[in-house]
């Protein structure tokens, strides 16, 4: 087992993350239970910014909140000097209520509301990446009035297909997101942001896809955008300061997954800037990258305990766990693969194969098929590894089952960041049709 950041197998043969024994955790914070790595995550925003660094090339990372949007992870993104994308009104406030700049908070979506705009305007945030002419138009609307100048980055969809699952393409033709960069849609929208005062376009963004891991996808869509940027330099004597080039860097998951380091990824793409801008004679631009995945991935683990077993004769073991798509809808979603051990027996070798079922009324609720295991019973714990992205944040009362904490662990140091949810919790917002609830 190739363990991620910090975890390893400590003296009791237990898994232990950031110092801290992973059955001490959960008999302080119970199960299911997110457990977060924060040297890790700390790593992967330093290896990101330091490439850029390195090459001495301006730049924003972003992290993109959507991943995991908690105050306390905001908070972790500004300690690291990352910028921030959200892409909601509910990942906005979060990001407000954490104290985070609201200079350096891009606000993406191919449907923000006049209300969730309005907020942004209000609170003045850094960058608007617009995805579509209506948007164009209420931003036009609400900056106009207020006499106020907002910058924007127009998404294009470059026609790029990633070598990635299809439910999590976007940077393809057929694609709900952005102004087709070859249909002449991005053009118009360049020429109705130019027309406009209260519109300052700062350049382009596009991505192109998840859980990519090769460069090609992005080295093709940033050629792609600088043939149309050498149009509208000659055209429309407009010149972008800035190209955001989006998220999608793969992580491993399991041992299939074979991921290339982060700073990889940005050096072939700085590579590949320059040389376009160089060749139009243009300054290379600002890069800016939105990693989320690859920023939080693989510095989640969640823990479960085990309960019941079913045996089908010569076909299968269910263990079922006390969580599942409640708290990971990934496997149901998208068939998402994981590793996991036993926590409380980390260096025990499997001797039989099961399969983790998950707690819910659905036989789609499986979060692990055929995984090798040592023999296990209520005794033990699971560790799911590779949770940290869009496992919290897609999380849901399905069953109303409430939601797990979240612990974030750092040099043999543990902090909750995120309380367990209760059942008063599921009725909070349940009105009665009587006077009186039991609680
Ligand atoms: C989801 C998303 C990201 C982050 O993607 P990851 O795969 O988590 O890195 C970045 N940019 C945009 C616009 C996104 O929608």
């Amino acid at each position: 087992m190739q363990f991620h950041g910090t975890g390893k197998v400590n003296e009791h043969g237990h898994l232990e993350i950031g110092g801290m024994d992973t059955v001490t955790l959960v008999e302080q914070y119970g199960t299911p239970l997110y457990v977060y790595d924060v040297a890790l995550i700390r790593e992967r925003a330093r290896s990101f910014k330091k490439t850029f660094e390195n090459l001495n090339i301006k730049a924003q990372v972003a992290y993109a909140s959507k991943a995991f949007s908690t105050v306390a992870m905001v908070q972790l993104a500004e300690e690291e000097g990352l910028s921030l994308d959200v892409v909601s009104g509910g990942e906005l406030y979060t990001a407000i209520a954490a104290g985070f700049p609201a200079d350096k908070i891009h606000f993406h979506g191919n449907n923000k509301s006049l209300e969730e705009l309005d907020m942004a305007i209000e609170k003045e945030i850094g960058c608007f990446v617009v995805d579509n002419f209506y948007e164009l138009e209420i931003l036009e609307e609400l900056c106009a009035p207020r006499e106020k100048t907002v910058n924007i980055l127009l998404r294009v969809t470059p026609g790029i297909e990633a070598h990635t699952h299809d439910y999590i393409l976007t940077g393809q033709d057929d694609s709900k997101f952005g102004f087709g960069l070859q249909n002449g849609q991005a053009d118009e929208a360049v020429d109705t942001a130019l027309k406009s005062k209260h519109l300052n376009l700062l350049g382009v963004h596009c991505h192109i896809g998840s859980q990519i891991f090769e460069t090609t996808g992005f080295l093709v869509a940033a050629r792609k955008i600088f043939e149309k940027l050498k149009d509208w330099k000659n055209e429309k004597a407009f010149e972008a300061q800035v190209l955001n080039l989006g998220g999608g860097f793969g992580i491993r998951y399991t041992k299939e997954d074979d991921p290339i380091p982060a700073s990889q990824y940005v050096e072939e793409i700085i590579g590949e800037v320059k040389n376009q801008a160089e060749k139009l004679g243009m300054e290379t631009p600002e890069i800016w990258i939105e990693p989320g995945r690859s920023m939080v991935g693989d510095a989640g683990t969640t823990l479960y305990r085990i309960g019941s077993r079913k045996e089908v004769p010569n076909v299968r073991q269910y263990v079922a766990v006390d969580g599942g798509m409640s708290d990971n809808l990934r496997p149901a979603l998208y068939q998402a693969k994981y590793e996991a051990v036993l926590a409380n027996k980390a260096n025990v070798e499997p001797d039989e194969t099961v399969s983790i079922a998950g707690k819910c009324c659905e036989s789609g609720d499986m979060l692990i098929w055929d995984l090798p295991l040592p023999k296990s019973d209520h005794t033990d714990l699971l560790a799911v590894f590779c949770t940290g992205a869009y496992g919290y944040s897609m999380a849901n009362n399905y069953n109303r089952i409430p939601r797990p904490p979240v612990v974030f662990i750092e040099n043999g140091q543990a902090k909750l960041v995120v309380k367990r949810e209760s059942f008063e919790d599921m009725v909070r917002l349940d009105l009665p049709l009587k006077e009186k609830i039991k609680k």
